[in-house]
């Protein structure tokens, strides 16, 4: 077992036995669904067919990831035509490089930041602050997980795991709030906080939803006007962006905003949505004197490469699959110590970050097949977690007694006379493993049917 997969055990299980953890993650993901099922119904949402939106969806992003190598160099020369700067990085690495080169070449000592999950695989925020710059989040989830010293906990809302009182104690403490205050109050705190350091900043560091390969510009999408202002307040703006956020056209965006609102948030569209097409114009009033644009392939090259899992590169980070997971509501995002944690992160770690280390994620899930239903893009997740348990097995991370119990677990179903002959081991097997099981998980164990199946059949003809 790795260092990691122990870690994941231990964590998941404390939350698993945490009850106010679980209230939290229900009451969020309640609201969340609720708000959701009205959207996607053709009497109250937008969609006449979400079905349909979501096939299509997946057609135009299999069209760009078919045609990958093409839309990003238009991406890049239109882009660059207006006077962005674009940096290709291989590998996390190359672009942790480049962000300290900028923050070189233009003294920062001050930086904002929008969320950006991006950001958080290249572990950005250790870099800046190891560089000496004073970093601020700017989304008000972040804000909170990074006042808390967490990582956060949902790539779509990072503080889902904390209460208003929790956030009040928090503020209070290192934002003078009040010891009791409100929502309101305490948003207000951050606002307080954050204007200052927008006005004050150097460098404005954002990720970006969608990157156009028609019009060579960065899509951001957000609900509190803070992606805005970090990207328009400070003289150097960097856009930290994966390589498979490309789209053709403008017009795609005319499916892919509100689908990401719905699923990501459960609203019609997100309430601020900026198209960057560069730098501070000639005879514009405001915006960056510069802009850079770090694409980043960090393993996705190898996805695409790979005819099963390269599906996997559809994803718009809504964050669907995790509310619906019976696994992540119940480990907690914390648990899988990855940027992206959940049903994709489970399918795209692995192979991003080493089978070695992180294979145990892939086992992390009942199948249950909810990340797939839910999925705006349409990708195959459970059964891309299964390829991913394949390439676990293959890489010979399965342990002995595994491998013998699944031997014998394929013979006897493969035919039923031999599970009849097994029959008579099942009651002493069952009496065992609730002897080996802890004692609170003792009557999760089935009893065993009084009658067999073949016995029931040959009853009934
Ligand atoms: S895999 Fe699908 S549901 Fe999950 S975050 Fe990506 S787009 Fe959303």
């Amino acid at each position: 077992m790795s260092r990691e997969h122990a870690a994941f055990l231990a964590r998941a299980a404390v939350k698993a036995a945490d009850e106010d953890h679980r209230l939290k993650i229900l009451r969020a993901t309640s609201t969340y669904d609720a708000a959701v099922a009205a959207m996607k119904s053709p009497a109250t949402g937008q969609f006449a067919d979400w079905q349909s939106a979501r096939a299509l969806a997946a057609t135009i992003k299999d069209d760009a990831l078919a045609r990958l190598p093409e839309l990003l160099a238009r991406f890049e020369e239109r882009i660059a035509a207006r006077g962005a700067t674009v940096l290709w990085a291989e590998d996390a690495g190359e672009a942790r490089r480049h962000v300290i080169d900028i923050v070189r070449r233009h003294r920062v000592r001050k930086a904002v930041k929008t969320k950006s999950m991006t950001t958080e695989e290249i572990e950005l925020n250790a870099l800046l602050e190891g560089a000496g710059v004073e970093l601020w989040e700017t989304d008000l989830g972040e804000l909170i997980v990074q006042l808390a010293g967490e990582r956060p906990y949902h790539i779509v809302t990072p503080a889902m795991h904390r209460s208003r009182d929790e956030i009040a104690a928090l503020f209070h403490e290192r934002l003078g709030s009040p010891r009791d205050a409100g929502a309101e109050e305490l948003t207000m705190a951050a606002r307080r906080h954050l204007r200052q350091a927008y006005v004050t900043a150097d460098l404005g560091i954002s990720g970006a939803n969608f990157l156009l390969a028609d019009e060579g510009a960065v899509v951001m999408t957000e609900n509190e006007g803070n992606g805005r202002l970090t990207m328009a307040c400070p003289p150097v703006h960097v856009v930290v962006a994966g390589i498979e956020k490309v789209l053709p056209r403008l017009e795609d965006l005319a499916l892919f905003l509100p689908l990401l609102a719905t699923s990501g948030t459960g609203q019609q569209l997100t309430c601020y949505n900026s198209i960057v097409r560069g730098p501070r114009g000639e005879g514009e009033p405001d915006g960056p004197e510069r802009m850079y644009v770090i694409l980043l392939d960090n393993g996705r090259s190898a996805l695409h490469a790979d005819a099963a899992l390269r599906q996997s590169l559809r994803c718009i980070r809504c964050g669907a699959c995790l509310n619906a997971c019976p696994v992540f509501r119940t480990a907690g995002g914390h648990a899988y110590n990855t940027a992206y944690p959940g049903p994709i992160g489970a399918v795209i770690t692995p192979p991003l970050r080493g089978l070695t280390e992180w294979s145990h994620l892939a086992f992390a899930s009942s199948l249950c097949g909810a990340c797939t239903e839910v999925c705006p893009v349409g990708i195959d997740l459970h059964h891309l977690l299964l390829e991913n348990r394949a390439g676990a097995v293959q890489a010979g991370g399965a342990a002995l007694r595994w491998k013998l119990a699944m031997r014998l677990w394929a013979w006897a179903m493969s035919r039923r006379g031999r599970l009849d002959l097994l029959r008579p081991l099942a009651r002493p097997a069952l009496a065992l493993l609730r002897l080996l099981m802890p004692r609170r998980l003792r009557a999760r164990v089935p009893a065993l049917a009084p009658r067999s199946f073949s016995r029931l059949w040959r009853a009934r003809r």
